[in-house]
């Protein structure tokens, strides 16, 4: 019978695996464990609702046997098994999901450790068995076929797929473990004690009993009887089949019984991440509804952040057995970033998922684990600020995100755990803003762009700065929207300084301004007039310092908004802030335009007026109309 080849990246993955000096050979075995967990989930789940299947929830279980003389470990499960068409799909690509891609052009060294990190994070799981074994063979029979395929290989050359009889359904592996070479002792899987400690170690919670033959001394007697006429006894070896891991599952345990260690390997080995998570959170509620739950929050982005691998959502199990594997329902969207299990044994099984999400004990789980996260990340963040920080440059957006989608509704919910720049490298939080805002400071004071640096040399953030108060850097386009829905943090009204009044004038300033403003009538009409649908009009500023112009906006639409919603399709022509020319009335630049209109010299006034308006454009970092003309006029005046 002609092999088959694998695909020919496979190949070339299969090939580095095999021979690579991965370590963790050892995590072969709760890689072909898992997979016969998954294949019993998946036949127990349909025999809620087949009773054809014709089991019971325990009469699932793992089997493994250890034969030394022909060096086989073998992995046999009752679970769903495969058509010949799964095996050949399943066990004939390697990695379906792309993940080898990334590796092209790397160096021969690099590719080697991206293999390993390829079998962290992606699904060659069942691979791994050839790092160990010089031949793998499976037996399976699906669930609902009459016929068993059996598939073999040797590794890289191919494989073959035959019929062949199995009597149960479900899948067994059957592994050859190669001979001893170059250091490596493979032998030793081929212990009993090797073997129970690995499954302990790797594979505990699996829920299902994973079984062994394990080895007893018992004191047997042998029908005889000593002179005394007592029954005569000796030392024999029975074979027990026992259960060698604990099943239950780790969020159902207590503090005392799993350690937060534990808890820590249990979420790097279950959503392969090689980092720790920032925190763990344990719940176990009882009241209106009892559960458990235990959440994770990561440390960084997963890598595979695109795949359903990380696509947001809880478990949601009802007394160990899983009903849904990515449940949104079970937190707010604003923590989707949150990975775990939520264990609720009162969830009735068959429920589904459309009743699922209008369940009002989902919602009331969602909002308590809500505040459990909460309340970690605030711990976090006033008890490790670098740790937070670091979070927070990876989740912020996703916490932000998630308010949106629930219609602002949630804005309050995260407020005290938003940070924004105050500095180049300083961020604070709202609270502590207005903790550190001196006496006199009425208002919270904002800027909101894309680039910090253009946000710090706006003109109006010069007053700002000399009288000691801080404004807030705000990047994200969402930060606007927040800000406009929560009007004020602690009783302190926001003033986007770019928007707004700064609201610093004293009576008698602003008297002064009005006076000026009502000489300079003529002249701002001028410009206005000579500028034409640019801008709304042209006024005073009293906001300037050093600077000569700024432009502010008038109404509910800004210009971070106006050019948020402009790159998005659809948007109407007319959605546009409305533009306020002004002008700083002591500036050289101001009065030397104002010489030129009095003196009649219009021709003059209206070019300073098109420059200070470029200019200010510019600093508002938006783009010219006509960048040639600028660069014209300005050489004209030089
Ligand atoms: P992963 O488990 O990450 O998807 P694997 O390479 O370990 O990747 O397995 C590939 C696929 O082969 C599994 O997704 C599953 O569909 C199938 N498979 C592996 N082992 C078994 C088994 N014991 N019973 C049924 N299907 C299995």
């Amino acid at each position: 019978m002609a092999k088959k080849q694998f695909k020919a990246e496979s190949k070339k993955l299969l090939d580095m695996m095999i021979n690579s000096i991965y370590t963790h050979k050892e995590i072969f075995l709760r890689e072909i464990i898992s997979n016969a967990s998954d294949a019993i989930d998946k036949l127990c789940y349909l025999s809620l609702t087949d009773e054809n299947v014709g089991m019971e929830r325990g009469d699932f279980k793992i089997r493994i046997d250890v034969d030394k003389e022909k060096r086989l470990i073998t992995v046999s499960d009752n679970g769903i098994g495969m058509t010949k068409e799964e095996l050949e799909q399943n066990l004939g690509v390697i990695a379906r999901s792309g993940s080898l891609r990334f590796k092209d052009g790397l160096e021969e060294d690099e590719q080697e450790n991206a293999a390993i990190d390829i079998i962290g994070q992606f699904g060659v799981g069942f691979y791994s068995s050839f790092m160990v074994s010089d031949e793998v063979t499976v037996i399976t029979k699906a669930y609902g076929s009459d016929q068993a395929y059996k598939w073999v290989s040797t590794g890289t050359d191919g494989y073959t797929i035959t019929e062949t009889e199995k009597e149960k359904v479900g899948t067994d592996v059957i592994m050859h473990i190669k001979e001893d070479a170059d250091g490596e002792k493979y032998s030793t899987y081929l212990e009993n004690w090797k073997i129970m400690m690995l499954v302990r170690k790797y594979s505990d919670y699996v829920r299902w009993p994973i079984v062994m033959d394990v080895e007893h001394n018992e004191l047997v007697e042998t029908g005889e009887t000593d002179e005394n006429g007592k029954p005569k006894t000796k030392m024999e070896n029975t074979w027990v089949e026992e259960t060698i891991n604990s099943m239950v599952p780790i969020w159902q345990r207590s503090r005392q019984e799993a350690t937060d260690e534990e808890c820590i390997e249990f979420y790097k080995d279950k959503y392969k991440d090689n980092d720790d998570p920032l925190a763990v959170i344990r719940v176990n509620a009882e009241g209106l509804i009892s559960y458990r739950a235990m959440l994770f929050i990561p440390s960084k982005t997963p890598q595979s952040y695109y795949t359903r691998e990380s696509e947001p959502g809880l478990e949601l199990y009802s007394s160990g057995v899983m009903i849904m594997d990515k449940c949104t329902d079970l937190l707010p969207d604003c923590y989707a970033f949150c990975r775990g299990v939520v264990d609720a044994p009162d969830l009735s099984l068959n429920i589904s998922r459309e009743t699922l999400q209008h369940d009002r004990q989902l919602k009331l789980i969602a909002s308590n684990l809500g505040k459990k996260v909460k309340a970690e990340l605030k711990k976090l963040m006033k008890n490790d600020r670098e740790k937070y920080e670091k979070f927070y440059k990876n989740f912020g957006q996703v916490m932000r995100l998630g308010v949106i989608s629930e219609y602002g509704e949630k804005v309050d919910e995260i407020k005290d755990l938003l940070l924004y720049n105050v500095s180049e490298e300083k961020m604070v939080s709202l609270q502590e803003y207005v903790d550190a805002m001196p006496a006199e400071q009425e208002k919270i004071y904002y800027a909101c762009g894309d680039n910090m640096k253009r946000l710090m040399s706006l003109p109006q953030t010069e007053q700002l700065r000399q009288k000691g108060y801080d404004i807030l850097y705000m990047f994200s386009q969402y930060d606007e929207y927040f800000v406009d829905t929560m009007k004020s943090y602690a009783d302190k009204p926001f003033c986007n300084i770019a928007v707004e009044d700064l609201g610093l004038e004293t009576e008698e300033q602003k008297q002064e301004t009005e006076k000026q403003q009502e000489e300079a009538k003529d002249l701002l009409a001028f410009v206005k007039e000579t500028l034409g649908d640019a801008i709304e009009r042209a006024q005073l500023s009293h906001k300037l310092v050093s600077g000569a112009v700024c432009l502010s906006t008038e109404g509910g639409v800004t210009l971070e908004m106006e050019r948020y919603f402009r790159a998005m399709p659809g948007t109407p022509e007319h959605f546009r802030a409305i533009r306020i020319l002004e002008f700083n009335g002591n500036h050289p630049a101001y009065l030397a335009m104002k010489e030129a209109f009095e003196a009649g010299d219009k021709e003059r006034a209206a070019d300073i007026a098109k420059i200070l308006h470029c200019q200010a454009l510019l600093i508002a970092g938006e783009p010219l109309d006509d960048p040639a003309a600028y660069t014209e006029l300005v050489c004209k005046f030089i």
